[in-house]
This record gives C-alpha cells, structure tokens and sequence, in this order.
C-alpha cells in the first residue's frame, strides 16, 4: 500500500519535530517545509534528518508554498509554522499578521485550488480568546484577544472555518494551550526554569530570575498536543478542538515542581525581578479539553511532574556534557 503523504510547515520547530516522530512511526511519508538555510543543523529534527524530505522555502511566500505542495502532493497538511514568542510581536503587527493570518490564507487559498481533498490541521492558539471573560475557555468561548499575535490567530482561525463552510475544505484548528517540552526555547518561563534548576544543581549557577510567580497557565506535553492534531484529522468530520491540559498552575508552583525534582528547595534561589512582571491578565488562560476528549478521545496523558522532571533531566544531561 502506498504510504500517506504529509506536509508539515515549521518542521523544525518544537512542535513539527514531535509530529514529525509520530507520523514516522505510522509510516507515512512525511515532507517538512523549514525556513532554515540548506546544510544548517536543525537540532530538534537531526536524529530523522534521513527519513525526511525536507523543502527549503517561507510560508510566506506562496511560490514556495506552491513548489512544496506540487512536490508533496499531500493527503494530509499540518501548519506549524508561525511566530510564537508573544511579546517580542508586540513590535512586529504587519510582520505578525503577515506570518500568522497571511499565510494561513496563502495555504488555504493555494489547497483550495490545486489540493482540495487534503485535510488541513492549522495550528491555532490560546491567545484567539485572550480576554474572554469565561475561564476556563471552549471552543465557544468569546475570543477578545488582547495583542497582535492573538488578533492575527483569530483571523486565520475564523477564514479557515469559513472556507470549511463555505467550499467544503476539510480544516480543523487546535486551539492550542501552552506546550512544552525539552525542545522549548529557553526563553519560555518552563524551559527558563527547568534549565536553571539543572544549573543550579550543578554548581553552574546560583540564582533565578523571574517576573511573575503569580501568573497561571494551563501547560501540557507538546508530544500529546501533536497526538491531539493527528486525531482531528482522522476524524470523520473537519472541527475546532481546544487542546489544553484543563489544569490551571502558577509560575510558582513550576518553579517547586522543577526544584523538587534535583531535591531543591526553590525559595533559596528565586528572585523576582519587578522588570519582570507582565501587565495582568483579566481571564485565567485555563482550556476545556471536553470536546477533544469525548469526540477524540484526546486527553494530555503527560502528567505535570513528569514533563517538568523530564525537562529537567534533558538540561541536567545537556549541561553536563557542555562542561
Ligand atoms: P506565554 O504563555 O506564551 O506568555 O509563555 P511564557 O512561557 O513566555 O510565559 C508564561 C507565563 O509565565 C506568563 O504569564 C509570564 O508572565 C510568566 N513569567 C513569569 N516569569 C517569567 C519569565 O522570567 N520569563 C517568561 N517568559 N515568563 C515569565
């Protein structure tokens, strides 16, 4: 039997290399379309490098969205790709809407014309709701999203489910909570801390700065987000799944979870810095995974204390083969 043929876009990131191990494993084709310079190393994606056709090419062009899909021909299309560091956008809207809801538009435009039996999956995010005013959020939450980021996620989100409507696309949006892994860029609070709890441990370092302890998130593993987009596109229908842990959980209590975790205690080495601190949000950014799990089956099976020990881990070997 000929093996499916998948696109992800933004493969070398955190989320595209999780997909991409899984989709392995089932035995498809799978195609990766990378900004990344031909020969760069792409850490997160080096171990498959061998089974993967890798595309070279900006989603944002649509020549090059073009080339990949003529070369793919996929049945099925996973959109990863997008800017996801919230507050460095707030000082890029036009490149932010450029890369998040132009090119969710590029995409959709460029399957409905040359691919329309392919299954799309967009990445979507927490951030659509923003100051929702219900927590925690579903998918029929108002979405009152508060930064450029969030604004331009919903425009991709509310196009592809009026294609889906009005032209019959099959394209399904995860709406996407916090997901983290050891492959996070250290500049997430998770990785932040799970690597200076490692440091720390190890002599390297002494202290950790952070803004607020207070702030709440709804985290999950990024593998059990990218099993979640799988599942939509297996489903018989195209829908809108929110993909949260359903837990809401404090900076703080990351931060104990990953110092227990080395036998710290975090209170000798945490310090805030007020420079730190965000402006506070009105909604706790909490999901209602209920849809995703009764229609799916979906649940994040990662408990907390496993994906933080596990992060944890990963910095303590990093560290210590660097030293
Ligand atoms: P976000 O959910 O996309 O904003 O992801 P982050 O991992 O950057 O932030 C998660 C939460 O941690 C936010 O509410 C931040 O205000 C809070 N936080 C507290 N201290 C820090 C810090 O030192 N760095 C970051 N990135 N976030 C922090």
């Amino acid at each position: 039997m000929a093996r499916r043929r998948v696109l992800i876009t933004g493969i070398s990131g955190q989320d595209g290399s999780y997909l991409a191990e899984q989709l392995l494993e089932h035995d498809y084709q799978v195609h990766g379309l990378t900004r990344r310079a031909p020969g760069e190393r792409l850490p997160n994606i080096e171990h498959l490098r061998d089974s993967l056709e890798l595309s070279i090419g900006d989603v944002r062009n649509p020549a090059d969205l073009a080339a990949v899909l003529d070369r793919c021909r996929p049945e099925e299309i996973y959109h990863l790709a997008s800017p996801s560091f919230v507050p460095e956008l707030w000082q890029r809207p036009t490149e932010t809407f450029d890369a998040v809801a132009g090119a969710t538009a590029q995409l959709l435009e460029l399957v409905r014309e040359r691919w329309p039996g392919a299954r799309v999956m967009l990445a979507g995010s927490r951030e659509m709701f923003g100051d929702s005013g219900e927590s925690p959020q579903r998918e029929t939450s108002p979405c009152r999203p508060t930064n450029p980021y969030g604004i331009a996620k919903l425009a991709g989100f509310l196009l592809a489910k009026a294609l889906r409507e009005r032209d019959g696309l099959f394209v399904c949006s995860a709406i996407l909570y916090n997901h983290e892994s050891p492959r996070r860029p250290e500049r997430f609070v998770t990785r932040k801390v799970t690597r200076a709890a490692a440091a720390i441990k190890l002599g390297l370092e002494r202290e950790l700065v952070l803004g607020d302890l207070s702030a709440v998130r709804d985290w999950c593993f990024a593998g059990d987000a990218m099993r979640a987009a799988r599942l939509m596109l297996a489903h018989p229908e195209p829908g809108d799944y929110v993909i949260a842990s359903g837990r809401a959980r404090s900076v703080r209590e990351l931060v104990q979870t990953a110092f227990e975790s080395v036998g710290l205690d975090c209170a000798d080495y945490v310090r805030v810095d007020p420079g730190l601190v965000r402006s506070a949000e009105a909604t706790a950014q909490v999901g209602d995974p209920g849809r995703a799990r009764r229609a799916l089956g979906w649940e994040a099976e990662t408990s907390f204390q496993d994906l933080i020990a596990s992060m944890v881990d990963a910095d303590l070997r990093a560290l210590t083969a660097s030293v």
